[in-house]
């Protein structure tokens, strides 16, 4: 199958996982996760409709969205991955959404720069709901305070939550936790899901699902 044919049987599988879970059709949103894949392998994902992809690493991402974002009008790149203080000038003039904020001086940094940019990326806050050492994100039991200080001290408009959860565990739990954590954060932007468990992760409430590759294929870290 090629990724377009893939495109079209995931958003079929997202529905059919809205209409499961009693939930509204188009509900949920889809960022396709393009990392490690070049703008040749993403073109053909943009022509089919697609317009919100997903990006790890803020340097590959300079490579090739600033020609894709040329090229096509309304384009959405979201930040997925962990983001380090020098990145973040660069992550706040190219990004969309950055859905890993997880530590005070990162979002002082990211203020500062959307002050000094005068670029307003959506923003949202990353859970380590399974509390792993080598994970990013900020513990859940510090959620609560941490986006009450994004919003008081800094004014950053917090949207939503997103996690990764364990490899290794089911991850209902750790969607369900999200969930609750945002509903005690009064948010609604739900980032959670990939390849192997988007339909789980709508079922306990996703509002957006990242998946990479269900749609572009095995990643090939070699080259
Ligand atoms: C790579 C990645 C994804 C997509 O993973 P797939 O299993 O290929 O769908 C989703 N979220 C994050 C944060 C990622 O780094």
């Amino acid at each position: 199958m090629n990724a377009r044919d893939n495109l079209t049987t995931v958003l079929d599988a997202i529905a059919k996982a809205e209409a499961d879970a009693g939930r509204a059709t188009n509900s949920v949103r889809l960022v396709a996760v393009s990392k490690t894949h070049d703008a040749d392998a993403i073109r053909p994902v943009i022509e089919a409709g697609q317009r919100v992809f997903g990006e790890n690493r803020v340097q590959e991402a300079q490579g090739k969205w600033p020609g894709l974002k040329e090229e096509t009008a309304g384009i959405e790149l979201h930040l997925i991955g962990p983001l380090q203080s020098n990145k973040a000038e660069d992550a706040v003039a190219l990004f969309d959404v950055i859905e890993t904020i997880d530590r005070e001086k990162i979002a002082r940094t990211i203020a500062r720069e959307m002050e000094k940019q005068g670029r307003k990326p959506k923003l949202y806050v990353q859970v380590n709901t399974g509390g792993e050492e080598q994970k990013a994100g900020i513990a859940p039991e510090e959620t609560v305070s941490f986006v009450g200080f994004c919003r008081d001290e800094l004014g950053l408009a917090i949207e939503g939550l997103m996690c990764i959860p364990p490899v290794d565990e089911n991850p209902g739990p750790h969607f369900a936790l999200l969930a609750k954590l945002a509903g005690e954060c009064g948010l609604e932007k739900l980032s959670m899901g990939m390849s192997g468990d988007y339909e789980t992760a709508i079922a306990f409430g996703a509002t957006e699902v990242r998946v990479g590759s269900a749609i572009f294929g095995a990643r090939d870290y070699s080259v």
